[in-house]
């Protein structure tokens, strides 16, 4: 199979990105800019490792009653997710620091924190979603075959016409897939949609074991030796339901929305893209002007710009935004922004339910 996704190419360069790289690179060119942007991420770090770590102790240790408790309880969530968008996804594309090392070894606290393995996800994100970006087959973050159907190519079912309601509870569940095995069983197969996933060897085997031990251990055992299992069972569900929700709808929103373009590796060899301008069509940012949400997320609201340069420091992406879409227009490259978190969530909606309509082709009923 890995031989098929060697053979899926996009056209290299282009105009587009020659000239948005050119001015990226003269604004991330002065030292002051780099370092203003690693201390944000550095401070942020600090602050979602700080809130996962304090609530989990005084969860654990002080137990402080019922309403302290849930509060303890949402700051794990919070802490978790935090975590999740402006630690590891940062640090497993080699945008924390300046070596592989380092970043690989910050990547681990997806394994120690988030029940994920980092070695997984690397080729999961960063190799399956980040190169083949809404590619039939090849992107595993849209195929959701045969609970629900993302994109036109897929075949029609007649229980997707019901898909806008149950994918809630589907994306729900989505952080326990994996922390459950989903990544053992691609391990098993070895492979991610199209792309080849090799058995974990010497220290990515060490890291992919512990991190599983380290996280088992805080999020189970030591829970279970302090409250009653139903409780440890109640707030387990809770805590992985709500990051699901948020991880899920925020990945969704940036690629699963009428805006967006979908393609197949066919379409793509008979009339080829550049890698770029597939990306930009691929991609929707939301919210461009919402500092709050730009934090909380790690400018994954801005994934148009999170998708042209992963290795950037996303506390830069909101200036980046002015420059990609500058010469998006310049150059006949759709890029979309949707205005506001509403609006998104609308257009995530209506693209589910038109591809839940059985056998009808999508872009006809939005036509
Ligand atoms: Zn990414």
């Amino acid at each position: 199979m890995s031989a098929t996704a060697e053979k899926l190419a996009f056209e290299p360069g282009g105009d587009f990105i020659r000239d948005t790289r050119r001015e990226a690179e003269l604004y991330l060119a002065s030292a002051g800019v780099r370092l203003r942007g690693r201390l944000q991420l550095y401070a942020k770090g600090a602050v979602a490792l700080g809130i996962l770590a304090g609530s989990w102790i005084s969860l654990v240790f002080i137990r402080p009653g019922l309403v302290l408790g849930l509060l303890s309880l949402a700051g794990v969530t919070a802490g978790t997710i935090l975590v999740g968008f402006c630690v590891q996804h940062d640090a497993n594309h080699g945008a924390y620091f300046r070596t592989r090392r380092a970043n690989h070894l910050l990547g681990w606290s997806a394994d120690v924190l988030l029940g994920i393995s980092s070695y997984t996800w690397r080729v999961k994100h960063n190799v399956a979603h980040h190169t083949y970006t809404n590619v039939d087959g090849y992107d595993d973050d849209i195929d959701q075959m045969p609970f629900a159907r993302l994109m036109p190519s897929q075949a029609p079912r007649p229980w997707y016409r019901l898909q806008h309601l149950y994918i809630w509870p589907l994306y729900s569940v989505m952080v326990l897939r994996w922390q459950a095995g989903a990544d053992i069983a691609a391990l098993i197969r070895g492979r991610i949609g199209e792309s080849t996933l090799h058995p974990p060897r010497g220290w990515d085997l060490a890291g992919f074991v512990t991190g599983k031990l380290v996280f088992l251990t805080w999020a189970v055992v030591v829970p279970l030796l302090v409250y009653p299992w139903w409780l440890v069972l109640c707030g387990y569900a809770g805590y992985s339901m709500v990051a699901s929700l948020v991880t899920a709808t925020t990945f969704q929103l940036a690629h699963c929305v009428e805006e967006a373009d979908f393609t197949t590796s066919a379409e793509l060899r008979a009339s080829p893209r550049t890698w770029a301008t597939h990306e930009v069509e691929t991609t929707v940012d939301f919210c461009q002007r919402n500092r709050v949400l730009t934090w909380l997320l790690g400018g994954l609201n801005f994934q148009i710009e999170h998708h042209l340069f992963p290795r950037v420091a996303h506390c830069h992406y909101p200036r980046l935004a002015e420059i990609v879409r500058r010469n998006a227009d310049l150059h006949g490259v759709r890029y979309t922004a949707q205005p506001s978190l509403r609006a998104a969530l609308r257009s995530h909606q209506r693209h589910l339910r038109a591809l839940g309509r059985t056998g009808v082709r999508a872009e006809i009923e939005m036509g």
